[in-house]
């Protein structure tokens, strides 16, 4: 299996809620390598061109509204942005996060133990995580600039002065 990156956001229930570091944790045994990691403001632009895909979808405006922090009175509109790598990063991720709909998640999984949904339909389901090879590359890239994430060419350059 090949190397993968792969996009983590902590949504605004999962850090409201204090699942933060459960995320990280449960990534970590999983055996992914972090290799990018920062807050983010998230604007109604990145939103909406993170969920894209979904704008012709019905829940569309409250999504963008959840990942915004509106649901959960994040004032700066903050999730933590997460790169990991490893062999097969893009399906072990959605493993460990669970189906989306967190009442039919496995109840091992972040989503199945935390996610709920609201009496508005709404899936709130703790992270989002890429779903395939071309979705993680373009989400990658669109949260992080190349310069933040680990890279060993980068790091034997830097040891040089
Ligand atoms: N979502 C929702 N209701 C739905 C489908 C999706 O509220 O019927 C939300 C949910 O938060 C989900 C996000 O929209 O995580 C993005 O949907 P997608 O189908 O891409 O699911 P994911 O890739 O996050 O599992
Ligand atoms: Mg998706």
């Amino acid at each position: 299996m090949a190397i993968e990156q792969t996009l983590v956001l902590i949504k605004p229930d999962g850090f409201k809620r204090g699942l933060t570091g459960l995320v990280i944790d449960r990534l970590d045994q999983a055996g992914l390598e972090l290799i990018g990691a920062k807050m983010v403001g998230v604007t109604e632009k990145l939103a909406k061109e993170h969920y894209k895909d979904l704008a012709d979808k019905p829940f569309f405006p409250n999504l963008i509204r959840y990942i915004r922090g509106e649901f959960h009175d994040l004032k700066a509109n903050q999730v933590l942005a997460l790169v990991y790598q490893g062999e097969g990063a893009i399906a072990l991720t959605r493993k460990v996060a669970g189906a989306t709909n967190p009442e039919q998640a496995d109840p091992h999984s972040i989503r199945g133990s935390f996610g709920r949904v609201t009496t508005q339909g709404q899936f709130e389901n703790v992270l989002h995580a890429s779903g395939n090879a071309a979705d993680a590359e373009r989400e990658v890239k669109l949260w992080f600039k190349p310069e933040e994430l680990v890279s060993a060419a980068r790091a034997a350059t830097n040891g040089k002065h």
